[in-house]
């Protein structure tokens, strides 16, 4: 028995200190990060000026209630619209309560038109939080199994099908919106068609639907852009991110542009921590870093360097189902299980991840070394092929 819930499972590893792609244990072993706290520390831990703000903060105004003026949550809004091409920003703690944020607009938006019980669009093998709205928009039987019952106000698609979404069109009149990853990042790595996202756009556009992007894993510079929906030369009406906005300190956010701004007033949604002065100080000097340097742009040719790497090792291997990636979001599917593979890996002094069972996945830092790109792909080519 101990005094934590047993939510997370046992814990094998206890991480003492961190600096740049490297992690230690408690007794000093040192350890490659290819999963930077699943996707958060894009910037590689103990990232100076990110420690520099949050030090500076804390030690200036650890925090103010929102019913005040916070010069740093205005400042990291106007960061993330100019990087986005998004108009308006939510500030929220975590993933699961940007999505929150994101159904909320959606049922507002539905609710000011007069549709009654208006529903959203989501996809098969999703996730989207553990919150009860946002479980229940994932697409996980695990994931809801036992909380029932689920918030209701979602109709569910094939991933990567865009006639599923139109038939849903032609036989439903109360949809208002889709919510859908770029990516899907826990669901395994799946990267849809090139086009899927402009498809969507255009359905959305013609239904007057909400296009709601869940940027939570693919945003902060990891697919090679800002956000992911970048190399779609397109728009969506919400996004919401979280995990590496701040490089670790929580924060999540949610943007509208076009038909969502002003959907949300004056009462209608808040947060107290939300958009606070030390979680904003952090996610600014993350939004400076990324424009000082060339990150995004490495995360991009990186990501192709890890993906080459493991089609030339790893295509011959007969476990090997399939290699997935989109920039540095990088899934190795296998033939069977592979959970034991994390231990196998953090033997050798490497972390990584498994996913949806058989699935291999790794998110490294965009700061990752050319030499340690190499040392990703031998290691776990040699992990994979001994299996
Ligand atoms: C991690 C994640 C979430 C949930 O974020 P939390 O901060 O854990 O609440 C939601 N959607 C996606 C795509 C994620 O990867």
């Amino acid at each position: 028995m101990t005094t934590l819930m047993n939510t997370y499972g046992q814990r094998e590893l206890t991480l003492t200190r961190g600096a740049g792609t490297r992690v230690w244990d408690q007794e000093g072993n040192e350890y490659l990060d290819a999963i930077s706290g699943i996707a958060v520390c894009g910037l590689g831990h103990a990232h100076p000026s990110v420690s520099e703000a949050i030090a500076k903060q804390a030690a200036t105004l650890l925090h103010v209630s929102n019913l005040y003026n916070i010069p740093q949550q205005q400042a990291l809004a106007d960061a993330l619209c100019q990087f986005s091409g998004m108009s308006q920003v939510f500030f929220s703690n975590s993933g699961a309560e940007a999505n929150e944020a994101a159904l909320k607009i959606a049922r507002k938006y539905g609710n000011d038109m007069g549709i009654a019980c208006p529903t959203v669009i989501v996809m098969e093998n999703s996730f989207h939080g553990r919150t009860l709205a946002t479980l229940s928009a994932t697409g996980n039987s695990k994931v809801q199994s036992g909380f029932s019952p689920l918030v209701e106000g979602f109709i569910r698609a094939p991933y990567n099908d865009v006639e599923a979404v139109r038939k849903i069109a032609q036989s439903h009149d109360n949809v208002v919106a889709i919510l859908v990853e770029p990516v899907q990042g826990e669901g395994g790595v799946h990267v849809p068609d090139k086009n899927y996202l402009n498809q969507l756009r255009e359905i959305c556009d013609q239904e007057q639907w909400l296009l709601m992007l869940d940027e939570i894993q693919t945003g902060n510079g990891r697919t090679g852009q800002f956000f992911a929906y970048q190399h779609n030369g397109i728009l969506p009406d919400v996004v919401t991110t979280a995990k590496g906005l701040a490089n670790g300190a929580p924060i999540g956010a949610c943007l509208t542009q076009g038909a969502a701004i002003n959907v949300l007033q004056p009462g209608n949604h808040g947060s107290t921590f939300g958009g606070n002065p030390l979680a904003c100080s952090a996610g600014l000097a993350v939004m400076q870093e990324l424009k000082d340097h060339n990150h995004i742009a490495r995360a991009k040719q990186l990501g192709q360097t890890l993906l080459e790497g493991f089609h030339k090792s790893l295509d011959e291997c007969e476990h090997v189902v399939n290699i997935r990636g989109f920039g540095l979001m990088i899934g190795i599917e296998l033939d069977k299980d592979c959970g034991q593979l994390v231990a196998q890996a953090r033997e050798k002094g490497l972390l990584i991840n498994v996913t949806a069972q058989n699935t291999i996945r790794l998110l490294p830092p965009l700061i990752l070394s050319d030499e340690e790109a190499q040392t990703l792909i031998d290691s776990i080519s040699e992990l994979v092929k001994q299996f």
